[in-house]
């Protein structure tokens, strides 16, 4: 019996032990390690921070999903992963500390033949004084608890609105190197809808403070459209949407500290600034989860598996090297990681060669550089991809070739929501093809295939928003024919 030990349950780790199971049966023992009790269904996090979900609405349960899969769960935080073995044990291990109630604070050593660190990303507020729903004072989107909270402080914004006292939102990133920007973006206009639809937009200032260097860059370094035969780009297009909707922008912006009511901010020129504000949503920088590694006598090897991010280095080419010499072909295809051929990580747990927006820095040398963004789509692809390669390795023997998912090569569709209801709601649908652009393949469309890479913004893309919502969440509970549905 081989054990396949994989760490965390979102949309790459959820994806990967699912897959595992369906593709090893029962004879093979495939555990799953995750701190939270629940699956959270993230993007729909945007409308439980505006109050058109509730947060039941988008999580549920793992336990019975697991039970029923025959797939362990052990509720737990991953800390310590031991991948050649301990003293008394050759065999890799990784060490966990539960989180399940009555058991908090327990630590447990888990053997693993295979293993996936699927950890996502650690929200990083303590990077910006003041930031965050813990102690700071700005909310957040990024949990179904913090979006809960954010809907809570959005409307007593809008009463306030409603009472005839004039309010300042500000929505964006909170750190000069967050990535997420759709997510910002689509809260954002969701915002917006909600200040029209209770009657009091006039009243109401929304701004969208941004690390990206431009409207529509996203962190991908922006898309080029072809539009009825005319070129596009995903800047024209965002600045159309920001006019049509009254919504400011500040841009290039490193928030560096938050007070009770005041964001201090430096923009790309090296200047520094102050926006006042009553209600503010500012994504935090992401992180590795900050597990540690240890060889056979108990030195420490962190830094032979993890970058200095505590992202997991895996098959990519990390050699440091001016912009101009990034290349599609550095991205990783495998994700496993080098010298340790039992270990992978997939979803936000890999750490990136390199950005994909140009990174920047002001005059005062601050970083203001969008972190790549790896979405659910391939974070789900990737899930699968390593799933495969581990069940054709179990089946086949080490030899066995890897399955590739590399982000420059697969596609990415974005839909963010501007507004909810049947009738009324909006949402900008984005696909682009690949995510990292290759400009060696596709020269003259901005490195990415004008086929495959489109923007749009109406109700339809609301409708496929919703269906999306419904899709992967029964995918996710895999209700019947689930493996049918694309990652
Ligand atoms: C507000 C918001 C909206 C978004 N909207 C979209 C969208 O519309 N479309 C889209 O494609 N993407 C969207 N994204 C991005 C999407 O959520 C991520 O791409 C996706 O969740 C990444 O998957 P992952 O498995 O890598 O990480 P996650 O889904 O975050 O999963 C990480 C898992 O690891 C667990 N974990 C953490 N630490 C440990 C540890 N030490 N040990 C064990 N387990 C651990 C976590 O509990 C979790 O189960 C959005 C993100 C945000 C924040």
């Amino acid at each position: 019996m081989v054990r396949v030990v994989v760490l965390g349950a979102g949309v790459a780790g959820h994806t990967a032990a699912l897959h595992l199971r369906r593709l090893l049966g029962t004879r093979h023992k495939v555990t799953v390690v995750s701190p939270n009790s629940h699956w959270n269904w993230i993007p729909s996090n945007i409308w439980v921070g505006v109050g058109e979900m509730t947060k039941e609405q988008v999580i549920f349960p793992l336990a019975p999903i697991y039970a029923k899969q025959k797939i362990d769960f052990v509720q737990a935080r991953a800390v310590a992963i031991h991948p050649n073995g301990t003293k008394d044990d050759p065999v890799g291990s990784v060490d966990v500390v539960s989180t399940e109630a009555g058991r908090e604070g327990q630590e447990r050593r888990l053997r693993y033949d295979f293993l996936i660190n699927a950890t996502g990303p650690k929200l990083r507020f303590e990077a910006t004084e003041g930031l965050g729903p813990h102690g700071g004072h700005t909310v957040s989107v990024c949990t179904a608890d913090h979006a809960v909270e954010a809907s809570k402080q959005l409307d007593a914004t809008i009463a306030k609105l409603k009472s005839g006292q004039r309010q300042i939102l500000v929505v964006g990133t909170g750190h000069g190197t967050c990535t997420c920007e759709g997510a910002a973006f689509e809260y954002t206009f969701n915002v917006e809808h909600q200040l029209r639809q209770a009657g009091v937009r006039d009243k109401a200032q929304l701004i969208y403070l941004t690390n990206e260097a431009q409207l529509g860059d996203f962190g991908v370094d922006g898309m080029a459209f072809k539009q009825k035969g005319f070129e596009q780009s995903s800047r024209m297009w965002t600045e159309s949407l920001f006019n049509e909707r009254g919504v400011h922008s500040i841009l290039g912006a490193h928030v560096s500290k938050i007070e009770p009511d005041t964001i201090h901010y430096e923009t790309l020129d090296g200047k520094t600034w102050t926006q006042h504000f009553d209600f503010a949503m500012l994504l935090p920088p992401f992180g590795g989860a900050g597990l540690k590694a240890f060889d056979r006598d108990g030195s420490e090897i962190t830094d032979q598996l993890f970058a200095p991010s505590g992202f997991m280095k895996v098959d990519a080419d990390y050699t440091a090297k001016p912009y101009e010499q990034w290349v599609a072909a550095d991205w990783p295809k495998t994700y496993e990681v080098p010298g340790f051929p039992r270990i992978f990580a997939a979803g936000i747990a890999f750490a990136p060669p390199h950005q994909i927006s140009r990174p920047r820095k002001t005059p005062n040398g601050t970083m203001i550089a969008p972190a790549p963004p790896r979405t659910g789509m391939p974070s789900g692809m990737m899930g699968k991809s390593v799933a495969q390669t581990i069940a054709d390795r179990i089946k086949h023997g080490p030899d066995a070739p890897a399955h590739e998912a590399s982000m420059a090569r697969i596609g990415a569709a974005c839909v963010a929501s501007s507004g909810t209801g049947m009738l009324k709601g909006s949402a900008a649908a984005m696909t682009m093809f690949p995510v990292v652009p290759n400009y060696q393949k596709y020269p003259d469309s901005h490195g990415r295939n004008f086929n495959g890479t489109r923007g749009d913004i109406g109700l339809y893309g609301h409708w496929v928003k919703l269906m999306l919502h419904y899709l992967f969440i029964y995918k996710a509970k895999a209700l019947p024919g689930w493996q049918f549905i694309p990652e």
